[in-house]
């Protein structure tokens, strides 16, 4: 008899599994596919480059105690993300920053000058709903033409209108130099690469996994008291409120006979091609080798579940999903999908150790 039965070995169930083990649960976690690690599974492909099965996977987070979680099974790589946009045939940094600016517009602009050319474009929105109107209202229409109305486009099929504010709220606009994707406190990527931090995360007595199984085919059979799911929450319940939708995408993986191939870890191609962005692995990973790989991303509507759409009937159609799942005794739902919320890593391991906290409360008879 297992204690829990964990679906996903991914941040957020693999986090809960490792929790509960050393709390001296009995654990069996299930995944669907042949790996461990979730959609951060890395592995070294056959010219021996590690690269990002499912994307670029860069780790960041404002959480020391996410952070410091996670060290207890890696060591880190300090890292910082940069990104270029292929923009008007010129390559620029994104976020849009002073530099941006002044290569664009061929311009000798300060900080201060800056924030008044910016002003000077902006389209004041209010209220800000829409990630079209974040953008409006900080750069106006003709950057936000340039950067982010096709890019959104080709990674939501949707116009920016039809998103919720969060998406293009992720990226910032700075008026000074900084061309660092991310600004947060800890930006590191695990040493020796993601799924060897999982295994170590899930390298305990009381964690027992199985792979290539649809816990769906052994729910019925193996004993456990309480499940952890972290698949859509839709299929959970069998689309009973109707399928969530979701974006996916298809990864291109290049191996290339080169040491190089680009300035920066990823150049993003916001009004041209089909593909949103390209990423250089060995810009993230360090790693040091004769050839390089890199992949392209082509955004689609069907195939594995990647990204949650944020707006606001999505949300509606989950909020039933979610009152479903509070009803559903000795159940929980947790992760990116589990949740149907666009969480980056940091924020799904935040979730699982709050939703362990929780539970340790709740947990009358067993001491964890
Ligand atoms: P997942 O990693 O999706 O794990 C869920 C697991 O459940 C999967 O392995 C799946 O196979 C399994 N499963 C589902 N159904 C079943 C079933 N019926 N039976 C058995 N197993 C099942 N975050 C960042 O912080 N930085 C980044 O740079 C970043 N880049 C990203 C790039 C891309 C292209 C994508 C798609 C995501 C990116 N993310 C990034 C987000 C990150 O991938 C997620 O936050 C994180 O992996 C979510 O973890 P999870 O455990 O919730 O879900
Ligand atoms: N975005 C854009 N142009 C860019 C970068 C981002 O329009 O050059 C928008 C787009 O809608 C994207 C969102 O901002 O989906 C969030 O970008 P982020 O890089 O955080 O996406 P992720 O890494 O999660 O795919």
């Amino acid at each position: 008899m297992y204690d829990f039965l964990i679906v996903g070995c991914g941040f957020a169930g693999s986090v809960l599994a490792e929790r509960l083990a050393n709390a001296g649960k009995k654990v069996l976690i299930v995944d669907k596919r042949d790996h461990i690690a979730g959609n951060a599974y890395d592995y070294y492909n056959k010219e021996g480059i590690l690269i990002h099965k499912y994307g670029p996977h860069i780790f960041h987070t404002n959480s020391e105690e996410v952070f410091s979680y996670l060290t207890n099974f890696t060591e880190w790589r300090p890292y910082e993300h940069r990104v270029l946009g292929s923009v008007d045939g010129q390559l620029v940094p994104i976020p849009i920053n002073l530099t941006t600016i002044n290569t664009l517009y061929g311009k000798n602009l300060t900080s201060d000058e800056v924030v008044d050319f910016l002003a000077s474009k902006a389209e004041q929105r209010k209220p800000v709903l829409t990630s079209e109107d974040v953008v409006l209202n900080a750069v106006g229409k003709e950057l936000y033409e340039k950067f982010f109305r096709g890019y959104t486009k080709k990674q939501w099929d949707l116009d920016p209108s039809e998103l919720d504010a969060s998406v293009t709220a992720r990226v910032p606009t700075r008026t000074n130099k900084d061309d660092r994707y991310f600004t947060d406190t800890f930006q590191a990527m695990p040493k020796n690469g993601y799924t060897d931090m999982f295994k170590k995360m899930l390298s305990h007595e009381n964690i027992h996994i199985m792979l290539n199984t649809n816990y769906k085919d052994i729910v019925d059979i193996i004993p456990h008291k309480k499940l952890i799911y972290t698949g859509p929450i839709d299929t959970y319940f069998d689309y009973r409120y109707g399928k969530l939708p979701y974006r996916s995408i298809d990864f291109h993986f290049e191996t290339l006979d080169t040491e190089n191939y680009q300035q920066t870890g990823t150049v993003n191609y916001p009004t041209s091609n089909l593909y949103t962005r390209i990423t250089e692995f060995k810009h993230l990973t360090g790693q040091v080798h004769h050839k390089t790989a890199i992949v392209y991303e082509y955004p689609k509507a069907e195939g594995d579940p990647y990204y949650p759409i944020p707006r606001k009937e999505n949300q509606e159609v989950y909020n039933q999903y979610k009152k479903l799942a509070e009803e559903t005794p000795d159940v929980y739902f947790t992760g990116r999908l589990g949740t149907y919320k666009y969480y980056n890593m940091d924020q799904v391991v935040a979730q699982s150790l709050a939703l362990f906290k929780k539970m340790t409360k709740e947990d009358d008879g067993t001491q964890y």
